[in-house]
């Protein structure tokens, strides 16, 4: 067996200090985003992940229409209940106007003094980190985890960031599929957890009511 001192430490100690951050459009959230927030919960022994909902994802407005930010919220708030370490975060939703994640990382720096960040994205979303605002300042706010699904290729970071790799198994469904399975009238089960289905019927989201 091959010993890690830092790890062993902290699980002995059971001091955990790092955040984790998720961010996500989350409409709707699925298996993936909470396997994905689990697998890094566990392998990095972080003391809580934050999905945090995007208030308005400047990269995806104008393509599609976004489910408003209230319901994205109610829909993964039924996503983390009862999941251990998992944890909802309004803050982007609060500041509103358009989502940056350097004002994110920014507000979570000065509120958590004490606990080391980690922004937490898919390899297809590490594939676009430069293009995101400030993306140079954000390197010196975070450690970069990258979740790489089994079978991905391996996503690639600028030199700056202190990246940790995490791997999962695939879970092969998106956001996006999941809206076109709704309007096809096709269920969201497995994909979507029940409370989460619950939730979009009682909205009334994608086209679903529940009958
Ligand atoms: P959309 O289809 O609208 O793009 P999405 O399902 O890809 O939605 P996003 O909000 O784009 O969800 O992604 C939020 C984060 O979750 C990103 O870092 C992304 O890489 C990650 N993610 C999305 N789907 C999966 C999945 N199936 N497994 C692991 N991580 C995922
Ligand atoms: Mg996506």
């Amino acid at each position: 067996t091959v010993l890690d001192p830092d790890r062993t430490l902290r699980e002995m100690s059971s001091v955990r200090r790092g955040l984790g951050i998720l961010g996500g459009t989350f409409d709707p959230p699925h298996i993936g985003h909470i396997a994905a927030a689990k697998a890094v919960f566990d392998a990095l022994l972080l003391e809580r992940v934050l999905l945090m909902v995007a208030n308005e994802p400047w990269q995806k407005v104008g393509h599609r229409s976004l489910s408003a930010p209230e319901d994205r919220l109610a829909m993964t708030r039924a996503a983390v209940t009862g999941i251990d370490g998992l944890e909802t975060s309004d803050l982007e939703i609060r500041r509103g106007g358009p989502t940056y994640t350097i004002d994110s990382l920014e507000e979570l720096r000065l509120s958590n003094p004490d606990m080391d960040l980690f922004l937490i994205l898919g390899a297809d979303a590490a594939a676009g980190l430069d293009s995101w605002h400030r993306s140079s300042e954000l390197p010196a706010l975070a450690t970069l985890v990258i979740v790489e699904r089994d079978g991905e290729t391996r996503a690639e970071a600028s030199p700056e960031w202190s990246i940790k790799r995490v791997t999962m198994p695939r879970v092969d469904i998106s956001s996006t599929q999941l809206r076109s399975f709704a309007a096809r009238g096709t269920t969201l089960s497995p994909f979507v957890p029940e409370p989460v289905i619950a939730e979009i019927e009682s909205r009334g989201l994608y086209g679903l009511d529940g009958l």
